[in-house]
């Protein structure tokens, strides 16, 4: 795997798949503290306005369009949407959609999601020419929304399981990811080799089950690229919500050119 710093610090994309795909950082937008700088989620105390100059600084240093991009506004569900056209076009507005996850066909359309220690996974069809992504803490990986990700992609257009590629952004690390026993007896038996004990905290490894997830539904390890750096460890580069708790969001996303 290759990570494509040429755009850094402004963001990080996987130089082997063919279509666009970013990871935007905290950096170059005109958001000030503790937004600082390139914050791009209205679900904050964040001035509009900003968020706004930031979306639209962003999709031109993405070189997408600012009516290109679908932002969702993230409930921690397992709701995933057949993205069209008609969904475009409202990115300098607060979102309408309610849910975690977006497949789409249609030429035109960028996906993302918004994170600040939560993972973000895209899925990409090289032969059928399909996009996913979906947004997962460990309410998503309770509901298992990257494994109905990619069901929904693999009923709606057929993929072979075979040929899917996954990304996943960076995110909590399970190190540094601490949770109380109320979270860890939500998850069952099966999960165990990821929900564990150190030095008295529990701890969950979000990346491990949804790289399991994925193996579930059929992706094989070799086609699942991972940026994996920690968010909670790296707040000069990325936000976290763990860390910071008053913070930002950075996006995950990937486009399907006309
Ligand atoms: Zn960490």
């Amino acid at each position: 795997m290759s990570v494509n710093y040429a755009y850094y610090p402004y963001y990080l994309s996987f130089d082997e798949i063919p279509v666009p795909n970013f990871c935007t950082t905290r950096h170059g937008g005109v958001s000030i503290w503790p937004y600082h700088s390139s914050n791009l989620s209205f679900n904050t105390e964040d001035n509009p306005e900003n968020i706004r100059k930031n979306r639209i600084i962003i999709s031109e240093r993405l070189g997408i369009p600012v009516d290109k991009f679908i932002y969702l506004n993230q409930i921690h569900t397992d709701k995933i949407y057949y993205a069209k056209i008609f969904h475009c076009g409202k990115a300098l507005e607060m979102p309408c959609i309610d849910g975690d996850g977006l497949f789409t066909d249609e030429k035109g359309i960028c996906l993302v999601v918004m994170l600040a220690d939560c993972v973000g996974v895209f899925v990409y069809d090289p032969e059928k020419n399909v996009i996913g992504v979906c947004h997962s803490g460990w309410r998503g990986c309770l509901l298992n929304v990257c494994g109905k990700l990619v069901e929904n992609i693999v009923e709606n257009f057929g993929s072979d399981k075979g040929n899917l590629i996954a990304g996943i952004s960076p995110s909590i690390c399970k190190n540094c990811y601490t949770v109380g026993c109320d979270i860890v007896q939500k998850f069952p038996d099966s999960y165990s080799p990821y929900v564990f004990q150190n030095k008295n905290m529990w701890h969950i490894d979000l990346k491990g089950i949804i790289t399991r997830q994925l193996n579930e539904k059929g992706i094989r390890n070799e086609n699942i690229l991972n940026l994996d750096i920690c968010t909670y460890e790296n707040t000069h580069i990325f936000y976290s919500y763990r860390a910071e708790k008053d913070t930002g969001r950075f996006i995950f996303g990937i486009y399907l050119p006309e």
